[in-house]
């Protein structure tokens, strides 16, 4: 039995309603800026868990969010696990019917969903899938016209309901937290967090070892609520008693300016999409980033010219992070070890440029080809595995998936590496086949699915190939069936992802092609295909650049 003393989120949530009772908690929202200290805050916090009582949340309930980054999101990041529930965070930039499969394996019971997601919400809404939902509730003080039933809204919800809490004692094996993540086939898998997870990963990244965020420090992440946690920041900020600055629904790089410069931000976090935006943003308009100290980019590789120009022109400092969903999500920090500082420029930044070194904590393996560990000599390369405390070793009833990612506790990254002689990784590849745009998934073999699905083509296949603002974007290779008009059929090609996906799943290209390239083995040779793009002469029936919407249309 829990005695009061495993390790839950608990005790975080208790020191800084106490401790740093005044420091604030600032959410831009819709109508303007929000702004409370954590005493207010912890007291919303406890209105809300005897909401959730009163609506019948019990000890393992899951709870989800479909949210962006506001102080109403944060408030459930506490209250939900505290009570014993489980927050479920949902990413609402997947397909409908991802969402579909998220919340009917989650069996979420009550949804809480941001005004602006509540239109993307209803169609998912109807189906089968969300039967369990007994309660919506929309994170405003009042209700739009919406089909989503039973609905209120999120003051009306905590009004009426005591300022204190008595909170439970829970085992730390008790899951807080779940978020899905998707594979290269198949439907997303749930990855649940437990209280001992949180404050393992918490207590690891809160030194200088990890993300160093001290009480001084005015954090805001712009990386979503959705993924992982925003990297675990509202727990770490909350363990340290830093000021929180949460930039709202869809933040545009004017926001964030604003807010760093008139909240004072010192620690901000974001795939590199968000930075690379924000220095286009400078080129044109002031950008004073003077009170900005640090910047942990990650999620996908942070180029050496973004670290280079963020240090040089603005004073900032980079830390460039790995980590994944099954990681809680933080793995790797790329610091700079003692001396380093003063090696020549070049030298130093090809450094800090890698994803780093591994978080204490956690052990290391990198497996080659022969299951043989690889030399730390920065040349030989192999799959890297990892286990640690806040390391996932299942995933949600999903056995199998478990079988093939998971060995004796390692979590098989599918990340393949390099590791120097320091002892520095650098992901060189990725054993799976997955595309990455923007710091979100795209299943090529969803889309690859969907175009080999049209009657005139005989055989397709999508591939990533590099981008400068959204690392990886989507091309596909198609083989049409014999005397079809290319341009006509790839308009259809185009037309029927954007009707079915994301609009930012549509490839950039359709090329044709006579044949795709296979492996000995039979698969589809993607690498003789990302090759070949980068020589357009190779290729027929290049498509028109305007053809292919932008990620952010
Ligand atoms: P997710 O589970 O969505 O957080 O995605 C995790 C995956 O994103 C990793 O396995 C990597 O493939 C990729 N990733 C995360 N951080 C980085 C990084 N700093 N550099 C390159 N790839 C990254």
């Amino acid at each position: 039995m829990p005695g009061g003393t495993d390790q839950t989120l608990r005790p975080f949530l208790w020191r800084a309603e106490r401790m740093y009772s005044d420091r604030e908690i600032v959410s831009r929202t819709a109508s303007g800026i929000e702004r409370y200290d954590y005493r207010t805050y912890g007291e919303r916090v406890a209105r809300l868990a005897h909401a959730l009582e009163e609506g019948g949340i019990e000890q393992g309930d899951r709870v989800g969010t479909f949210c962006w980054n506001h102080h109403r999101h944060f408030e459930t990041y506490f209250g939900v696990p505290n009570v014993g529930a489980q927050l479920h965070t949902i990413n609402p930039l997947l397909p409908d019917h991802h969402i579909e499969h998220i919340v009917s394996d989650a069996n979420d019971r009550v949804l809480f969903v941001d005004p602006s997601l509540i239109e993307q919400l209803e169609g998912p809404a109807e189906s089968e899938a969300f039967d369990a939902v007994e309660q919506y509730v929309v994170m405003d003080e009042d209700v739009p016209e919406t089909s989503l039933s039973p609905v209120t809204d999120y003051e009306s919800f905590i009004a009426d309901h005591p300022t204190e809490y008595d909170w439970p004692d829970l085992d730390e094996d008790q899951p807080a937290g779940m978020c899905y993540t998707s594979g290269t086939t198949g439907n997303p898998k749930g990855v649940e967090y437990t209280h001992q997870m949180l404050w393992s990963h918490t207590m690891a990244t809160l030194p200088a070892s990890g993300l160093d965020i001290r009480a001084e420090d005015v954090v805001m992440p712009v990386v979503p609520m959705f993924h992982v946690n925003a990297w675990g920041m509202p727990f770490t900020s909350t363990a340290a008693g830093a000021k929180h600055v949460y930039p709202g629904p869809s933040p545009e790089p004017a926001d964030l300016a604003k807010l760093i410069e008139e909240e004072g931000v010192t620690l901000s976090a974001g795939v590199p999409t968000v930075w690379l935006g924000l220095l286009e943003y400078g080129q044109e308009n002031d950008l004073d980033l003077s009170s900005l100290e640090r910047l942990i980019i990650g999620g996908a590789a942070a180029p050496e010219s973004l670290i280079r120009t963020f240090d040089e022109e603005y004073d900032v400092e980079v830390l460039h992070a790995w980590g994944m969903t099954e990681m809680s999500p933080i793995g790797t920090v790329s610091h700079l070890k003692p001396g380093m500082e003063e090696w020549d420029d070049d030298r130093r930044d090809e450094k800090r440029a890698k994803q780093g070194l591994l978080v204490p904590g956690l052990e290391m393996r990198v497996i080659d080809e022969d299951g043989e560990e690889v030399e730390w000599d920065g040349e030989e390369f192999g799959e890297l595995w990892i286990r640690g405390p806040w390391v996932t070793t299942e995933y949600f009833e999903r056995p199998e998936a478990t079988e093939e990612d998971v060995e004796d506790s390692w979590l098989k990254t599918g990340d393949v590496v390099t590791v120097d002689p320091e002892g520095y990784i650098k992901i060189v590849d990725r054993a799976k086949d997955v595309i990455k745009s923007g710091g979100e998934w795209i299943s090529s073999v969803e889309l690859e699915n969907a175009l080999m699905g049209h009657d005139d083509v005989s055989e397709a296949t999508v591939v990533g190939v590099p981008h400068e603002r959204w690392q990886e974007r989507p091309v596909a290779f198609v083989v049409p069936v014999e005397g079809i008009d290319e341009e006509a059929l790839s308009e259809e090609l185009l037309a029927m992802v954007r009707e079915n996906y994301p609009k930012w799943w549509t490839p950039d290209d359709v090329l044709f092609i006579d044949e795709v390239p296979k492996t000995s083995t039979g698969k589809f040779d993607k690498k003789v295909l990302r090759e070949r793009y980068d020589d357009p002469s190779l290729v027929e029936g290049n498509v028109p650049e305007e053809a292919a919407p932008d990620a952010t249309d």
